[in-house]
C-alpha cells in the first residue's frame, strides 16, 4: 500500500499522557474538519493545511516500533479523522504495527464510526459533543448547521460498542451556559451513555475548558475562560446528571 492510499499526516507527537486516559500514546493529526467551532485552535489544520508538511506513517512507525515497550498506543485526531475514507487503511496498519488505536472525532460520520467499531479497527474513542441536541445552539457551538440527528445516532454507536469510550465539551462562556451543558448530560443520559464502556476513571462526558489563546473565531479572544473551581463545580454536576 502506498501513502497515497492512507490518509495525510499532518503532525506528530512521539509520546502524549494526556490523550488516552490511563495510556501512554503517539499522536497523529490528520487535516481538514466538515466543522469549523469557534473556539477551535487546530485551525491551520482545518484551514491551511497544505502549509504543513506531510508526514510518512513508515517513518512514524520506524520511530515508534522501538518505544514498543512504552507506547501502548496511537491517537488518530485533527482535524476531523472520519472525513477521511482511507481512515480504516491507517488504523489497520497501526494495529498491524503492534499499537492500539485511538480515534478522536466529532461524530457527523455515524454510519463510518459503525463500520469503524464493527470491523473493530478502534480500541477508544474520544467524541466531542458540541452542545445540547438542538439545532440553534449546535450551529452556534459547530460553527456549521450539523442536523443533530446524525449526532444522536453517533452517540447511539458508542453507547453500545463495547470499546473504550468517552464524550467530551468544550465549554467557552460566550457559547454555552451553565444550562446548557446540564442539558447535554440528561441528552447524553438518555441516549445510554450512563452505561459506557469507559476508558480508566474518567467521567462519561468530560468538560474542557476553552483557550483564548488562538481560537479559530479572533473575537474569543477577549472572552474570559471558566476559573478551574467553576469548571470543577460544572464537572460534578454533570457526573452526578449521568450517575
Ligand atoms: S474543534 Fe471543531 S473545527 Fe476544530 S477540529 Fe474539532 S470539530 Fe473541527
Amino acid at each position: 500500500m502506498t501513502n497515497d492510499q492512507l490518509p495525510p499526516i499532518k503532525g506528530f507527537i512521539e509520546t502524549s499522557l494526556l490523550d488516552w486516559p490511563g495510556q501512554v500514546c503517539a499522536v497523529v493529526f490528520l487535516p481538514y474538519c466538515n466543522l469549523r467551532c469557534p473556539y477551535c485552535h487546530n485551525h491551520q489544520l482545518v484551514l491551511e493545511p497544505d502549509t504543513l508538511e506531510t508526514l510518512s506513517l513508515e517513518e512514524i512507525l520506524g520511530r515508534l516500533t522501538p518505544l514498543q515497550d512504552w507506547v501502548d498506543g496511537i491517537c488518530v485526531t485533527g482535524g476531523e479523522p472520519t472525513i477521511h475514507r482511507s481512515l480504516p487503511a491507517l488504523l489497520r496498519k497501526i494495529h498491524e504495527a503492534g499499537f492500539k488505536a485511538k480515534v478522536d472525532t466529532n461524530g457527523t460520520q455515524p454510519e463510518f464510526l459503525r463500520y469503524l467499531v464493527t470491523e473493530k479497527l478502534i480500541d477508544c474513542v474520544a467524541m466531542d459533543v458540541k452542545a445540547p441536541l438542538e439545532d440553534a445552539a449546535y450551529a452556534r457551538c459547530a460553527g456549521v448547521y450539523v442536523p443533530v440527528d446524525i449526532i444522536r445516532a453517533s452517540i447511539e454507536v458508542l453507547a453500545k460498542a463495547e470499546i473504550s469510550t468517552m464524550f467530551r465539551c468544550t465549554v467557552a462562556p460566550t457559547l454555552l451556559a451553565k444550562s446548557d451543558v446540564y442539558r447535554l448530560a440528561a441528552q447524553l443520559k438518555e441516549l445510554g451513555a450512563e452505561n459506557l464502556t469507559r476508558a480508566e476513571a474518567v467521567p462519561s462526558l468530560i468538560l474542557q475548558n476553552f483557550s483564548p489563546a488562538d481560537p479559530m473565531e479572533p473575537d474569543l479572544k477577549n472572552v474570559n475562560p471558566l476559573t478551574d473551581e467553576a469548571l470543577s463545580r460544572m464537572q460534578d454536576q454533570v457526573n452526578h446528571i449521568l450517575g
